[in-house]
This record gives C-alpha cells, sequence and structure tokens, in this order.
C-alpha cells in the first residue's frame, strides 16, 4: 500500500532534518528517508567528529605547553584510542538529540535508499518516492504533494588517485583512522586540508600540504590566507602552494609517493598516508532524476531562489545544490524551501551574510566581500586592520597570532566584507553576520562598547581602525 505524506525529505543530514523539523512545525505531515543515520556527513563524518578531533588536538598541544601558563605536567601523552572514543561518545550523544527530535515532531523516518520515480500509477507526475529498505523488505512507495532533495556529498578525488581507504584517504576514512600515521601529505589546501593540517601537526604529525592554487585557502581574503600559512608554517608544517599534482606518479609500499611540478620542477613527496581533499561532489547519482525534468549543471541541481527544481513540487538544498557546502547554509535552505511548500512566503538567503568559518589552529572566519572581491565589483574600499597581539584577553589565553580585517565602503560607509584569523573567531564572527543584516557602519560597530577584556573588543577596535581612529594601536 502505497503511503502518502506533505513533503518527503530524501536524505537525514543537517539540512534535511532541520527542513523536516520547520515543515512539522508548519503542520505538514512529514517522512524522511535515510539511508546510513540521521544527522547525515555534518553529525558522523564531517563538523562534529572533526571539531571533536581537533579539540582533542588542541588540549594535548596546550597541555605539552602548559608550562608557559604556569602548569607543569610531565611526560604528556595521547591516547589516540580515548580521543577516538570521545569522538564517538559526542557523535552518538547528538544522534539520539536528532533522534528525539523527529519523534517529538512525529517525522516518520524511513530507512533505505529513496529514489524519485516518474508519472506512474501512483502519480500522474514524477516525485512518487520509493524506498529500497535497509531491512530488506518490499520496497516502500510514498506518494508526497512536495519532495525536497537533501542528499548532501561526497569526498571528490582526483583521477588516477583512487581513494583506498588504507593509504589514500578521504577525510571520511581519516575520521576513523585507529592510530595516528607518522606522517601525512595532503593533497588540497582548502578547508578540509587545511583543518587536518592543523590537527594532525598538534596531535605531532608530519605534515605536509599540496596545494594547487598560489594560496592555501583561495576562497578567503588574501591577507587571510597568508596569515594562516605562515602560523602553520610556523608550527612546522610544510606548505607547497603552486603545486602541481601528477597523480600518475601515485607509488604505494610502506609508503606513499606522489610527485608533483613545482615551480618548473618535478619533486617527490613520501609520507605514510596521504589525505585527499580537493571539494565534495553533490550526490545525485541513483537518486532518479533521469526520471524528472530535474537540470543538473557542472554536477549539481539547479533551483531558484527558494530552491524549487524544474519540477515546481520537487525542491533541492545543501550541497547536492552546490554553491556554500556548509551545514548551516543547507540548514536555512531547507527552512526556506519548506515555508515556501507552505505559502509562507519566507525571505530569500542573502549568501553576502552567510559566515563561513574553518576550525584550523589559528581559526579562520568571514563574512561578505573579500578586499579583491569588494574592487572587482567596483567599490572605492578602505580598510581597518587590528592584531590580536594588542588586546589584553588575547595575551591572557596565550593566543596573540592573528587580526580582523574590516572592508568597508567609501561613499556609503556599508560594511562590505569582515575576516577574521586568531583565536575563537568562529564564535565571534556573528557580530560581523548581525551587522551585515542590519547594515550596519563600522561607526556602529565601534560604537557598540565591547566589554574589556574580552577577545571581541578586537572587532570594536577594527571597526575604528577603518578611520585610523583605533585606540591600542
Ligand atoms: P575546498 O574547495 O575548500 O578546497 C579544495 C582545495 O583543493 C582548493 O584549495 C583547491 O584549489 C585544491 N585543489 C583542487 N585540485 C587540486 C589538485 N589537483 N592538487 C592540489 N590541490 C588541488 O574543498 P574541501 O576542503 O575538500 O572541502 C569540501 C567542502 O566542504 C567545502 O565546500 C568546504 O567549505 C566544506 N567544509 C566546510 C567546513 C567548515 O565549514 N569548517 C569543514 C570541512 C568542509
Amino acid at each position: 500500500m502505497a503511503l502518502e505524506y506533505d513533503v518527503v525529505v530524501l536524505g537525514g543530514g543537517t539540512g534535511g532534518y532541520v527542513a523536516a523539523i520547520r515543515a512539522s512545525q508548519l503542520g505538514l505531515k512529514v517522512a524522511v528517508v535515510e539511508k546510513e543515520k540521521m544527522g547525515g556527513t555534518c553529525l558522523h563524518k564531517g563538523c562534529i567528529p572533526s571539531k571533536s578531533l581537533l579539540r582533542s588536538a588542541e588540549v594535548f598541544k596546550q597541555t605539552k605547553e602548559a608550562e608557559q601558563y604556569g602548569v607543569l605536567t610531565e611526560n604528556t601523552s595521547l591516547d589516540f584510542t580515548k580521543v577516538q572514543q570521545r569522538k564517538s561518545s559526542i557523535v552518538d550523544q547528538l544522534h539520539k538529540g536528532v533522534e528525539g527530535l523527529m519523534k517529538k515532531g512525529k517525522i516518520d523516518v524511513f530507512e533505505g535508499f529513496g529514489r524519485i520515480l516518474g508519472p506512474s500509477i501512483f502519480s500522474p507526475t514524477a516525485g512518487t518516492i520509493s524506498v529500497e529498505r535497509n531491512d530488506g523488505e518490499e520496497n516502500t512507495i510514498i506518494i508526497p504533494k512536495n519532495v525536497l532533495i537533501a542528499t548532501g556529498s561526497k569526498p571528490k578525488s582526483l583521477p588516477g588517485l583512487e581513494l583506498d581507504g588504507e593509504m589514500v584517504l578521504s577525510s571520511d576514512h581519516a575520521l576513523n583512522l585507529d592510530e595516528l600515521p607518522k606522517s601525512v601529505v595532503i593533497v588540497g589546501g582548502g578547508v578540509i586540508g587545511i583543518e587536518w593540517a592543523s590537527m594532525l601537526n598538534d596531535f605531532g604529525v608530519e605534515v605536509t600540504v599540496l596545494e594547487y592554487m598560489e594560496r592555501i585557502l583561495p576562497t578567503e581574503d588574501k591577507d587571510i590566507s597568508k596569515e594562516v600559512k605562515r602560523l602553520l608554517k610556523k608550527k612546522g608544517i610544510k606548505i607547497v602552494t603552486g603545486a602541481k599534482v601528477l597523480p600518475d606518479t601515485l607509488e604505494k609500499s610502506e609508503q606513499v609517493t606522489i610527485q608533483a611540478e613545482h615551480k618548473g620542477e618535478q619533486k617527490s613527496f613520501v609520507a605514510e598516508k596521504m589525505l585527499v581533499s580537493v571539494g565534495r561532489a553533490p550526490n545525485v547519482d541513483n537518486i532518479g532524476l533521469e526520471n524528472t525534468d530535474i537540470i543538473v549543471e557542472k554536477g549539481s541541481i539547479n533551483t531558484n531562489k527558494y530552491y524549487q527544481t524544474k519540477e515546481s513540487h520537487i525542491y533541492a538544498i545543501g550541497d547536492v545544490i552546490g554553491g556554500m557546502q556548509l551545514a548551516h547554509v543547507a540548514s536555512h535552505e531547507g527552512i526556506v524551501a519548506v515555508e515556501h511548500m507552505a505559502n509562507e512566503d519566507p525571505l530569500p538567503i542573502n549568501y553576502e551574510h552567510i559566515s563561513t568559518c574553518i576550525y584550523s589552529n589559528p581559526e579562520v572566519a568571514s563574512v561578505g566581500l573579500t578586499e579583491d572581491q569588494a574592487k572587482e565589483q567596483g567599490y572605492d574600499v578602505k580598510v581597518g586592520k587590528f592584531p590580536f597581539q594588542a588586546i589584553g584577553k588575547a595575551l591572557v589565553y596565550g593566543e596573540k597570532d592573528g587580526f580582523v580585517k574590516i572592508i568597508a565602503d567609501k561613499e556609503s560607509e556599508d560594511l562590505l566584507g569582515v575576516h577574521m584569523v586568531g583565536p575563537h573567531v568562529t564564535d565571534m564572527i556573528s557580530e560581523a553576520g548581525l551587522a551585515q543584516v542590519l547594515d550596519a557602519t563600522p561607526w556602529e560597530v565601534a560604537h557598540t562598547v565591547h566589554p574589556h577584556p574580552t577577545l571581541s573588543e578586537v572587532m570594536g577596535e577594527a571597526a575604528l581602525a577603518v578611520e585610523g581612529k583605533q585606540i591600542h594601536g
């Protein structure tokens, strides 16, 4: 017998489950189809487990350096099994929480692989969902009024550099290592590459990063990339930018060897493991898109600003539509999509107001335009920059590297972008995000009294610095 719902969400990741909760709050009858575990990549293979490992790495490093705080420790060592157990228990706890939220919202969860069917005896339009059940029972057929595709993405590799899970790893594999390797070569110095480089280095692993572009974190403001590179090199990470990796040269024996062209020379890089972090590919395969009129362009699903595909009752959000592949973007897109299904007239997302965060040590966070982007868009910019070095709380923390950079429009005084590198900046960027949403000027940010002593004072000082009026620098 076919089941009927107002909306079926394909994929129970951060985008999908948040959308399901909002849909249920709006009084819709909701089902989620999930092939693995509710919580998806972010909870099981991404944000949460990687941040747990990053935190263990940070504590390990700080403990080894505790003497500078007047704390004497002896023979600090790492129990990586416990590090992994801690990670798993955090993930388990949050997983139970998501399952509880599904029950609370009376959202039915179907465990299996969902596929969109074309027009059939069940419905004259495409969108019926057939669930290939994980328990091997006969497929469940669901007839929804609306479908929300939230199937996420998977790690990409390079042709010839196949991920084997043993020596050539994706971040999925790396998260489940039983023990730390002595050395790692990381291909790709983007967000994942830099978070892993920082974490593994803090755990004591020898790290080399090979980045194709002329700078690491190429989507960040140039000054931020430069500072992160400087600080990571200071920690002992080897970073090679402008490196053209030659996948055909891959050799695997006791160690893994890869060659890369760099400054006209071919160089060899050897390590115990290789981590490939060259981006993530949207999960568009086998979900039945060929049974619909949905357009897939450059590997991701095309939608309008309410996330409707060419089939107006089938929506798509999150990594599967490309763009900013971030959990908080996916969940907000999901909310807009289901509110649109429920005729709630949601406000479309302004992607220039989305903050991005990188949880390396040092952390990076930014919102809005980089200086180059602002100039390319024709703005006459003024820039304020202020270092953590001059912030009392940063010295107290023992983390004085980094700065905040604010970019404003000379003509309108509008805040165009805020870029941060340094301690706890991922927890501080939302002030800049709110300032952007409220269309604040640096003057208004500077006139928000920032309590002393706090790290947030750096934001007030950087805003003053836009007019050259900073107090402590
Ligand atoms: P990315 O796009 O951030 O970085 C990929 C990097 O690999 C780029 O710098 C690119 O120039 C480089 N590259 C590509 N081909 C290469 C080659 N042949 N040789 C050397 N370098 C090469 O992708 P990612 O780091 O894999 O992350 C995937 C997605 O996941 C991103 O959208 C990212 O934002 C998201 N993510 C976000 C967070 C976070 O928000 N903290 C954490 C992890 C992942």
